[in-house]
């Protein structure tokens, strides 16, 4: 599932390759992704321009000129690649297509999705933060206003919660998901399980550290393709050669050579080192 790096990384990429351009027509193949009347959806993007490309949490927000946003969640397997004029089509470009924005230059952005979790919405863009506040969502872990002290508050309200499931919880750190949860908990040293009112304040530092260095680390190199993530070029991530523990059950770790261990976690799994993680 794209988690924040993924989704930032499309998002960067999309600000480059679609701002300034207008939908000229949208043809939409799944009308169940869509969250509201098609009629409507067409009316409201047909035409308009697109003027910035925003992300909240694992959301992508397409704000149009005519006072409309789309939001974008990719969920499980959602992509979106963009194709100029005339560039040839790879197969993944039209594989599980839902949906395609055609603009006025010729150049294509087809949204596809495998596993059809993902959804299209539409908001009005003077009522994001409403929106937005009504999901709950929790601080964007890479803003500069995410600090330790804010981290070390936020960690207050759920002393008994299990350290792993605290940290993908969308509505205490908005962007993180199975994968970074595992690799910001190997980094630090601290058993999934551990529970948040046994944590140390040494230790508290060590993951607010590692949430900044693997989410800023793994956006950079355009995050990771363990599942079906593509970029909006239609690439693999660079990450997957960094990770440590995620999906790595079985093999050696890195740092100390003991086995690393799954387990099952309120519906998820986590990767840990049974020797270097307390
Ligand atoms: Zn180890």
């Amino acid at each position: 599932m794209p988690e924040l790096p993924e989704v930032e990384t499309i998002r960067s990429q999309l600000q480059k390759l679609i701002v300034g351009k207008k939908i000229k027509e949208v043809k939409v193949g799944l009308s169940k992704m869509v969250k509201l009347p098609l009629g409507k959806f067409r009316k409201a993007v047909i035409g308009a321009t697109i003027k910035e490309v925003k992300r909240r949490a694992k959301i992508l927000i397409f704000g149009l000129s005519n006072g409309w946003s789309i939001l974008i969640h990719l969920k499980l397997s959602g992509r979106l690649i963009f194709r100029r004029k005339n560039e040839k089509l790879a197969p993944e470009d039209t594989a599980w297509n839902h949906l395609i924005y055609y603009f006025n230059d010729g150049s294509r952005l087809f949204h596809n999705d495998l596993r059809q979790f993902g959804y299209v919405k539409l908001v009005k863009s003077g009522e994001l933060l409403d929106f937005f506040k009504k999901e709950k969502l929790g601080p964007e872990p890479l803003e500069k206003e995410f600090t330790l002290s804010e981290f070390s508050a936020i960690l207050k309200r759920k002393p008994k919660a299990k350290i792993k499931q605290f940290l993908m919880d969308q509505t205490v750190i908005a962007g993180i998901g199975n994968l970074y949860s595992d690799e910001i908990l190997f980094f630090a040293d601290i058993h999934p399980l551990k529970r948040i009112a046994d944590l140390k304040p040494a230790e508290i530092k060590k993951i607010f550290e590692g949430i900044k260095k693997i989410l800023l680390e793994a956006t950079k190199l355009k995050g990771s393709s363990v599942d079906l993530y593509l970029d909006a070029s239609g690439k693999e991530g660079n990450y997957v050669p960094r990770i440590k523990v995620y999906g790595r059950e079985g093999e050696k770790c890195q740092r100390c050579g003991t086995t690393i261990k799954r387990l099952k976690i309120g519906g998820r799994s986590a990767h840990f080192c049974p020797a270097c993680q307390k």
